[in-house]
């Protein structure tokens, strides 16, 4: 979502797609501005959020699953080898 600022006006146009917000933009400097590109005049994208934390590597149950398995696959590997190898 985007929206256009006028910095001159001091006023944010609600956020709608880029296209709308340029549209606006050139409608808002024809008419209050004689075509002219006010100071500090910009169309902004609200940040987005921050992607949340990956959990610890052993925190969801498939990856236990998983790291206990290959602990003791490998546990029986070095014992099968060192008695029947
Ligand atoms: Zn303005």
């Amino acid at each position: 979502m985007f929206s256009y600022r006028c910095e001159q006006c001091r006023t944010t146009w609600p956020a709608t797609s880029r296209r709308e917000a340029e549209a606006e933009r050139k409608r808002h400097r024809d008419l209050v501005h004689s075509g002219g590109v006010p100071d500090g005049d910009c169309i902004q994208q609200p940040p987005r959020p921050p992607k949340p934390p990956q959990p610890p590597f052993l925190a969801t149950p498939l990856r236990r699953a998983i790291s206990t398995t290959v602990a003791f696959g490998t546990l029986a590997i070095i014992i099968w080898v060192r008695h029947f190898a």
